[in-house]
């Protein structure tokens, strides 16, 4: 009998495990518990009238393992990069929008730091004490280039990843390239500088976000879910686990389903509920890892409604700016066939950890006062032609001081119990490409073990 590996999540991490497993041990039988209706998670999209939005990610840098699996589904034709135009960022400052600095030596001529800001950013190599041990971003970005930088960039850059606070998450487990290059060169400055003289010299441009035409990110899942078929089980919601004398047990509404090997890929408190009577040490761990909220908005304009050039990817928010989103991104700058001609469309990122009330009000007054934010940003007054709404309650998980420590334990604890692995962006990374790594990384180890 072929052996049975059963996954929990059919999320991008559940979908990819799957598949990276079918290419690996074609005759192992595999099952994907997916509580949705439709298998994918967040990364899927909404169209309407030539408009594409994406619910969560966007794109993703093209690395090796994500690019594997999009050709290996058979989607390298799709593939596509951000117009060059997106290269430009911006920061709402002071009333008005501001380029972001796009390398390290704009951090000299950015009108966003004083002269002694500056200066003391490009001591950095100089004047950056050594640091024993963990930090939160933000304390690794003011000792090592001062407290100006630290404010300016710091906070809206780590919203705009996580929708998290700078000051509470860690340096280590987000940004573990930073410590590296602290590490490797002695200056994150002349480590960063090196690495982009390396990558122009290796593939003369810079590397840019890349998505899929026709359907922007939900051409993966969905790929997904047509190369897996039926192995793929919907409405799904997973509700018990135990281990068995053969292996283990997944129970949801009512069946039963045994397996020797089994990928836990829900949210990791999904993956703490499950565990507790199966490891109680794993469990608590895994609770321990806090989630924000935040809503995606899409809200497609006439493109004369909108008096800005939208020249960009778009712009982050710092808090203290009068402005309540997160950033808003310029979706049909960024990917030009996501909104049909003569018609733009405008992405915007609310809530996170620091505004954890903006989930709670109603779908009118958050619309509104998204409305608002637009109005005083981009000097949007129009009514937006369609507006797409799409909550994630819990939707980022929260890598806080001591992440990779809590992860590590777990997974040690979770040693104890062969073939019981977990995958997905609560653990090694939150984005696209995390996910992707960490299930490929899970359906290696079983396809080699089992
Ligand atoms: C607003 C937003 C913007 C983002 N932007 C970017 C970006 O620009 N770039 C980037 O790289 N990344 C981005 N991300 C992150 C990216 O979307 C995630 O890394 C990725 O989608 C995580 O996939 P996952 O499979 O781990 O989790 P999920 O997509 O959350 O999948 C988990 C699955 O488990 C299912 N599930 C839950 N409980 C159960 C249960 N009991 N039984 C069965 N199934 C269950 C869920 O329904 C879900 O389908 C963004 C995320 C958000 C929320």
């Amino acid at each position: 009998m072929n052996r049975h590996v059963v996954i929990v999540g059919g999320g991008l991490a559940g979908l990819s495990a799957a598949f990276f497993l079918r290419r690996a041990r074609p005759e192992l039988r595999l099952t994907v518990l997916e509580k949705a209706p439709l298998a994918g998670g967040k990364i899927g999209s909404s169209t309407h009238g030539g408009y594409t939005v994406d619910w969560a990610a966007n794109g993703f840098l093209p690395v090796p393992e994500t690019l594997d699996l999009a050709r290996a589904l058979g989607l390298a034709g799709e593939l596509q990069e951000a117009s060059p135009v997106a290269a430009k960022r911006f920061l709402y400052r002071e009333g008005g929008l501001r380029a972001l600095p796009s390398s390290p030596p704009e951090l000299l001529t950015t009108p966003l730091l004083l002269p002694s800001q500056k200066l003391r950013a490009a001591l950095e190599p100089l004047l950056a004490r050594r640091a024993d041990g963990e930090e939160s971003v933000y304390a690794f970005v003011a000792r090592r280039f001062g407290r100006g930088v630290a404010e300016a960039f710091a906070g809206p850059f780590v919203l705009g990843i996580t929708a998290g606070d700078a000051g509470a998450l860690s340096l280590d487990a987000l940004f573990p390239r930073l410590r590296a290059l602290e590490r490797e060169h002695g200056s994150v400055l002349l480590g960063l500088l090196r690495a982009q003289r390396r990558a122009k010299s290796a593939a003369g441009t810079p590397e840019r976000l890349t998505s899929f035409r026709g359907g922007g990110m939900s051409r993966l899942t969905e790929r997904l879910r047509q190369q897996l078929g039926d192995c793929v089980r919907t409405g799904a919601e997973v509700t018990a686990l135990r281990r068995t004398a053969t292996g283990y047990e997944v129970a949801w509404g009512g069946e039963r389903l045994a397996a020797d090997a089994l990928i836990l890929a829900a949210p990791a408190f999904v993956a703490a509920e499950l565990l507790q009577s199966v490891c109680a040490e794993a469990s608590s761990l895994l609770r321990s890892i806090p989630y924000a909220d935040v809503t995606v908005f899409g809200l497609g304009y006439h493109r004369v409604d909108v008096p800005n050039p939208l020249d960009g990817f778009g712009f982050l928010v710092p808090r203290g700016e009068g402005v309540r989103v997160l950033g808003v991104l310029y979706s049909s700058s960024i990917f030009p066939d996501q909104a049909p001609a003569g018609r733009v469309l405008l992405r915007v990122i609310a809530g996170g950890s620091l505004d954890p009330d903006f989930g709670g009000l109603s779908e009118a007054a958050q619309l509104e006062a998204v409305r608002r934010d637009l109005r005083v940003t981009l000097g949007v007054v129009a009514e937006p032609e369609w507006v797409e709404r799409v909550p994630w309650p819990k939707g980022i998980p929260q890598y806080t001081l001591g992440h990779q420590e809590r992860v590590r334990r777990a997974r040690a604890a979770l040693g104890r119990f062969p073939g019981l692995l977990l995958a997905g962006n609560a653990y090694d990374g939150v984005g696209v490409n995390d996910t992707v790594r960490s299930a490929r990384d899970a359906a290696q180890a079983l396809a080699e073990t089992l």
